[in-house]
C-alpha cells in the first residue's frame, strides 16, 4: 500500500510524557483522534539529508571549488545587469524573470557545501528579499513590470515560471538552516495559488510553467510531508491538471519520435512530473510512462553522453546536432528527484552519464566558459548556425561567456552542487544509503551514534568504491549501496569478510563500530553500444570514451550591438590532428575484450581530471581513416552508415580499408572536440 502511517513518533513522545497521568487513557484517545485527523504521510524511498552533511572530496572538492572561483561567486560583478542590485528579486526595476533565480538555485547549495561564508551571504540577500516582501494575499516575488530593455526581461512580473525556481530556493535554503519562516511563506503562497490558479492557470502570462509543474508539484508534495495538511494535496491534484501531459505524451509515444515536438529544457526539466505525481496517487500507469519516455528518448534522440538532440526543439539523434546546457543540469535535477522517490538504480545510472560524460565536456577547466550546444561529435567548434533549430546567430556553439541564450549561463550552477547532495540519502528507517558515487564525507546521525564516512575512491574512474566509518560509539543501522547497471562483477567486503551482494541494492545491516571498513569493487569492462546510423560508442563503467582531439582555440573579439548580447568575445577550437576515424569491426563487435585499458596512476585520483592531458584512463583500439569522412557546414560532415549485418543481408564492408593503426580514446568528459560516435570498418 502507498501510504504510512503516520505520525506514530509524535505519539510515543507524547505518551511518555503523561504515561505517569491518572488520564492516560483519555489522553490517548484524544492524540490518536488527532493523529487520524492529520492527512497521511507520502512514502518515499529515500529522503535527502541536510544542506551540509555530504561534503565533497578529491576530484569532486576541486570541480566545486573551480566552479565557485570561475563562475558562481562573482557572477552578480561579472553579469551585473541580470543579477546585480537592480534584479527584481531583489527589489530592484531591472530582470526580474528567471535568471536571478537560477543563479541562486545552484550558488545557495554550493555556499553550504563548501560552507563559504560570503556565497551564503550573496544567497541570503535573494532569500531574505523573496521572505521579506510576500504580498498580503501570499504572492512572492516582484510582481511589477517595466517596459522592455536589451537584454533584461523585465516583462511577465506575474508569470509562474520564475517562481518554481525560488521554490526550490527556499526548499533547500529550509534544508539548510530549518528556518519556521521559510514554511510560514511557503504555506502563504501555496495557499495563494490553490486560490488563484483555478482563475489565472500556469499558463496564464507564458508556457513555461505548465510544462515544469513537476518542480513546483514536488515542492508542494515535500511541503505537505512537513505539515500534512490535507489542502495541500488538492492543490497537488490542481497542479497536476494543469500540467502538460507528459504521461499521456510518452505513453501515447508519439511526441518524442516526432522532431521539433517539444523544448529540449521543458522535455529535461519537465519528465519528472508523472514520478512526482505518483508519489501521491501511486497509479503505476504513472512509472510505466516515465520508463517509456526514457526509452524512446534513447531511442529517437539519445546520445552516449546521456543527452538527447535538442537545439532547442528536440531534434533526434544525429550526432552533429546539440544538447543544452540547462538540458543537461535540468535532466541531472529530474535523476535526481526521481531517484530518492522510487529508488530505481537505473535513474542513477543515467544520473552518473550525465554527469560524468556530458556535464563536464561542456564548460572549459575553469568555468569561465561554456558551450550552449554540445554535440557527440564535434571535431570542430565554430561560428556558425550548424543546422540547429534556434541558431542563436552563430554563437551557439561556440564558448563564451555570454554567447547564445543567456539562460545557461545562470542555470549551469546547480549542476555538480545538486549531484553532489545527492549522494547519499537518509533510508526510511534510519540508515544511509549510497546511491551514486564519488569522493566525498557524510557526517550525520544513525542509530544514535554520530557517524561520518569517508568514501574514498577515484570514481569514476574506477569501480573500486572504501567506506571508512567513524563513529563516537557503536550503532546499529543499515547501510544500502547501489549496483550500477553496467557492473558486470560486485565484490563487497566489511572489514575483509564477504558479504552477500544480490539485487540492485545491497543493503547491510549490523552494528557498526568505530573503525569499520567497507570495500566495494564494481567489475567494469569495456563494452561496445549502439547509436545513430548503427554506429558504436565505447564505453567502461559510467564513462563513454571518444576521440579526444588536440586543441587550438581562437578569440574572436565582438564590437557594437553583438558585443551587447553576446559578451565581449567568443571562442573557436580547431583540432590539431586527424579526427574522421572509424573503428575495425573485428575487434569492437567481435573480440571487444581486446580493447587494452591505460591507467595513469599518477591521474588516477587527481585534483582535477576532466582535461585531455589529465585523462587518467585511455582505451586503446584498433581504427582506421575514413578518406570520404570530411568536414561540412564547418564540423563533422554526416556519420557514415556502418552496415548494420541484417540476417537476410550480411555484413558489408562499405569502406576501402585504410591501413589500421592504434587509437586511443579518452574519456568523453575530458575532451572539448571528439569523436564520440565512431562508424565500423
Ligand atoms: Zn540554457
Amino acid at each position: 500500500m502507498s501510504i504510512l502511517p503516520g505520525n506514530s513518533k509524535d505519539i510515543c513522545r507524547i505518551i511518555g510524557i503523561f504515561e505517569d497521568m491518572k488520564r492516560m487513557t483519555i489522553l490517548l484517545v484524544t492524540v490518536l483522534v488527532a493523529a487520524c485527523t492529520k492527512a497521511p504521510q507520502l512514502e518515499r524511498r529515500y529522503e535527502e539529508l541536510p544542506l551540509g552533511a555530504i561534503k565533497p572530496e578529491g576530484w569532486l572538492r576541486e570541480t566545486l571549488i573551480r566552479q565557485r572561483d570561475g563562475i558562481t561567486k562573482n557572477l552578480d560583478e561579472t553579469y551585473p545587469q541580470v543579477v546585480g542590485p537592480d534584479n527584481g528579486w531583489l527589489g530592484g526595476d531591472g530582470d526580474r524573470w528567471e535568471r536571478g533565480p537560477y543563479w541562486v538555485d545552484g550558488m545557495l547549495p554550493l555556499a553550504y557545501i563548501l560552507d563559504d561564508d560570503e556565497l551564503k551571504a550573496k544567497a541570503q540577500k535573494w532569500v531574505d528579499w523573496t521572505l521579506e516582501n510576500q504580498r498580503e494575499d501570499g504572492f512572492i516575488g516582484p510582481d511589477k513590470g517595466y517596459p522592455y530593455v536589451e537584454g533584461l526581461q523585465r516583462g511577465m512580473p506575474l508569470d509562474w515560471w520564475p517562481r518554481i525556481v525560488m521554490l526550490k530556493v527556499l526548499q533547500q535554503y529550509y534544508n539548510a538552516t530549518g528556518e519556521q519562516r521559510v514554511l510560514d511563506c511557503l504555506g502563504r503562497y501555496f495557499r495563494y495559488q490553490l486560490e488563484t490558479l483555478p482563475e489565472k492557470p500556469l499558463d496564464t502570462y507564458t508556457f513555461w510553467a505548465r510544462y515544469r509543474a513537476g518542480d513546483n508539484l514536488d515542492v508542494v508534495l515535500w511541503y505537505y510531508n512537513l505539515t500534512r495538511e490535507p489542502w495541500l494535496l488538492e492543490l497537488a491534484d490542481l497542479l497536476h491538471s494543469q500540467s502538460f501531459d507528459f504521461a499521456g505524451e510518452f505513453l501515447r509515444g508519439e511526441m518524442l519520435a516526432t522532431k521539433a515536438s517539444i523544448h529540449c529544457v521543458n522535455l529535461a526539466q519537465g519528465l519528472k512530473e508523472p514520478v512526482v505525481y505518483w508519489q501521491y496517487k501511486r497509479d503505476p500507469r504513472l512509472l510505466e510512462a516515465v520508463d517509456k519516455g526514457l526509452a524512446d528518448i534513447r531511442r529517437f534522440n539519445g546520445f552516449p553522453s546521456g543527452m538527447f538532440g535538442g537545439d532547442e526543439a528536440l531534434h533526434g539523434a544525429d550526432p552533429r546536432q546539440g544538447s543544452e546546457l540547462c538540458s543537461a543540469v535540468e535532466l541531472m535535477y529530474s535523476y535526481e528527484q526521481m531517484l530518492k522517490i522510487t529508488g530505481d538504480t537505473r535513474l542513477a545510472d543515467e544520473l552518473e552519464r550525465v554527469a560524468f560524460n556530458a556535464l563536464p565536456a561542456q564548460t572549459s577547466s575553469d568555468f569561465r566558459l561554456h558551450q550552449y550546444f554540445q554535440k557527440p561529435n564535434q571535431a570542430q567548434v565554430t561560428f556558425g548556425l550548424h543546422n540547429f533549430d534556434v541558431g542563436q546567430e552563430g554563437t551557439g556553439q561556440v564558448f563564451g561567456f555570454l554567447t547564445a541564450y543567456p539562460c545557461c549561463l545562470t542555470n549551469q550552477h546547480q549542476g555538480w552542487p545538486k549531484f553532489t547532495q545527492n549522494l547519499w540519502y537518509r533510508t526510511g528507517d534510519g540508515g544511509l544509503a549510497a546511491m551514486v558515487y564519488s569522493p566525498c564525507k557524510v557526517s550525520t546521525v544513525c542509530g544514535g551514534s554520530a557517524v561520518t564516512i569517508s568514501e574514498r575512491t577515484a570514481y569514476p574512474f574506477e569501480g573500486t568504491v572504501e567506506l571508512a566509518l567513524s563513529l563516537d560509539k557503536p550503532g546499529r543501522f543499515p547501510l544500502e549501496l547501489r549496483v550500477p547497471g553496467w557492473a558486470r562483477s560486485v565484490d563487497i567486503t566489511v572489514n575483509g569478510s564477504a558479504v552477500k551482494a544480490e539485487g540492485k541494492i545491497v543493503r547491510i545491516e549490523r552494528e557498526w563500530s568505530d573503525g569499520d571498513l567497507v570495500r566495494v569493487e564494481f567489475g567494469m569492462e569495456v563494452e561496445a553500444t549502439r547509436w545513430y546510423e548503427n554506429s558504436v560508442a565505447l564505453e567502461r563503467g559510467p564513462l563513454v570514451y571518444a576521440l579526444g582531439l588536440g586543441e587550438k582555440w581562437k578569440k574572436t573579439v565582438l564590437s557594437g550591438s553583438q558585443r551587447e548580447k553576446f559578451g565581449d568575445c567568443y571562442w573557436e577550437v580547431f583540432p590539431t590532428e586527424p579526427w574522421n576515424y572509424g573503428l575495425l569491426r573485428k575487434q569492437v563487435l567481435g573480440d571487444i575484450s581486446s580493447v587494452e585499458v591505460y591507467v595513469d596512476s599518477s591521474k588516477v585520483g587527481g585534483e582535477f581530471p576532466w582535461t585531455l592531458s589529465d585523462a587518467p584512463i585511455r582505451l586503446r583500439v584498433q581504427g582506421a581513416r575514413i578518406a570520404s569522412w570530411q568536414l561540412c557546414g564547418g564540423d563533422a560532415g554526416p556519420l557514415p552508415w556502418t552496415p548494420g549485418g541484417a540476417p537476410d543481408v550480411g555484413d558489408w564492408p562499405n569502406y576501402p580499408l585504410e591501413p589500421g593503426e592504434t587509437v586511443d580514446l579518452v574519456p568523453y568528459g575530458c575532451t572539448k572536440l571528439r569523436i564520440s560516435e565512431f562508424p565500423v570498418l
